[in-house]
């Protein structure tokens, strides 16, 4: 987003989740020198000032003539929810009224914290078992607008996120300039490095190739779910689409062009795909991969017409897969859910919170 097109139409351009290099065009624009913008990176993004009053270094003037222009946060926090494990999910309006939630989750066995952004509103791959599938697709994300979910996280909890993963609402790779985009801004400006960060897809092979070209030091995460073609298509409807073989070959691009090992997810859905045999073809089918396994535990979601239309596989059932798929040498884990209690796991965000509600 430039600041000519965030000031179309008399709305004041937000600057959080600007790049250094936009915030200096933004600068020239108003008259300002290229180290003035350097000043407003750093108290957005070092300090994370949330308003133009605490930037102290600033004359009383510039912050005037600041805040006539402009504002800080770009996104509006619109709801909180707190769950007993601590996840916090957020409800965010984007500027044009639609909302998209992100989620902070801590881990027990690591200090730092990992927020979960979302890339688009909604979803248009309309996977069989997730919320945000089931409300369609509205729009993408700009850069600025997955970027400051993170600052308006830090801004609202004063904590420091460490970690990003691209799993909250809609495909990434379907938005894949603005995520590139916004990966480069996260890593320049907020500090959080490429290193830190994860891009899930459910298997958007033209994006997985874009992405290598790109050679990022993300790590991806393939949505796998089912290790054959038939029950893929069936629950992840856009892998129609790409073969098995085209799919498997981008991610060993991934791997060449960047040298990182890959994740490969897989939803555990009762009777569905936690079958044995699908254990062993998922062992079979990943054995090629430099990858490690992750397993999903279906988290309960009602479609359109209110129903729930999977079962969570016992944990007697998890683990039994988990060792079967194991014996393809990978490590095999199986995800511990955060925030079920706020629908605020896996596949769980949809934006019903209404005031009140
Ligand atoms: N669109 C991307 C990232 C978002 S979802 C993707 O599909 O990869 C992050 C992960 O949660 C994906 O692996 C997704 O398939 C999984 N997921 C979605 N709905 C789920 C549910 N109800 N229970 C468990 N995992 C789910
Ligand atoms: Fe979209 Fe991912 Fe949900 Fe599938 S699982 S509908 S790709 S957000």
């Amino acid at each position: 987003m430039t600041s000519d097109n965030a000031r179309a139409g008399g709305t004041p351009v937000a600057l959080s989740g600007m790049s250094l290099e936009e915030l200096i065009e933004f600068a020239r624009q108003c008259g300002l020198p290229p180290f003035r913008a350097r000043q407003l990176h750093s108290w957005i993004y070092a300090r994370g000032a949330g308003s133009f009053a605490e930037m102290t270094d600033l004359s009383r003037q510039i912050r005037a003539d600041l805040a006539e222009r402009a504002t800080v946060p770009l996104l509006e926090m619109a709801h909180r929810q707190l769950s007993t494990d601590g996840t916090r999910k957020y409800l965010f309006r984007l500027p044009g009224g639609q909302m998209v939630e992100s989620v902070l989750m801590s881990f027990q066995d690591r200090p730092s914290l990992t927020a979960c952004l979302s890339s688009q509103v909604g979803c248009a791959v309309g996977c069989t078992f997730c919320a945000t599938g089931f409300m369609g697709f509205t729009r993408n994300l700009t850069a600025a607008e997955i970027v400051d979910q993170v600052m308006a996280i830090q801004r609202d909890s004063g904590l420091r996120v460490a970690n990003v993963v691209y799993m909250g609402q809609g495909e990434p790779l379907l938005n894949v300039e603005e995520v590139i985009r916004s990966v480069r801004t996260l890593g320049e400006s907020v500090g959080i490095g490429q290193r830190h960060i994860t891009v899930s897809t459910s298997g958007i092979v033209p994006g997985i190739r874009r992405l290598a070209r790109e050679r990022l030091q993300v790590t991806l995460a393939l949505s796998l779910h089912a290790p054959d073609a038939l029950t893929r298509g069936q629950i992840v409807p856009v892998s129609r689409k790409w073969g098995t073989t085209e799919l498997m070959d981008s991610l060993k691009e991934y791997y060449q062009a960047t040298g990182r090992r890959l994740t490969i997810e897989y939803v555990l859905l009762a009777g569905v795909t936690d079958r044995p045999e699908q254990a062993e073809m998922l062992a079979e089918l990943v054995g090629g991969l430099h990858c490690n396994v992750n397993l999903i535990p279906y988290n309960p979601t009602r479609n359109r017409s209110g129903e729930v239309c999977y079962q969570r596989p016992s944990l007697r059932a998890q683990q039994r897969f988990a060792e079967i798929a194991a014996r393809s040498g990978k490590t095999v884990t199986i995800r511990l859910e955060r925030g079920t209690d706020i629908d605020a796991a896996c596949g769980q965000l949809h934006n019903t919170y209404t005031a009140g509600a």
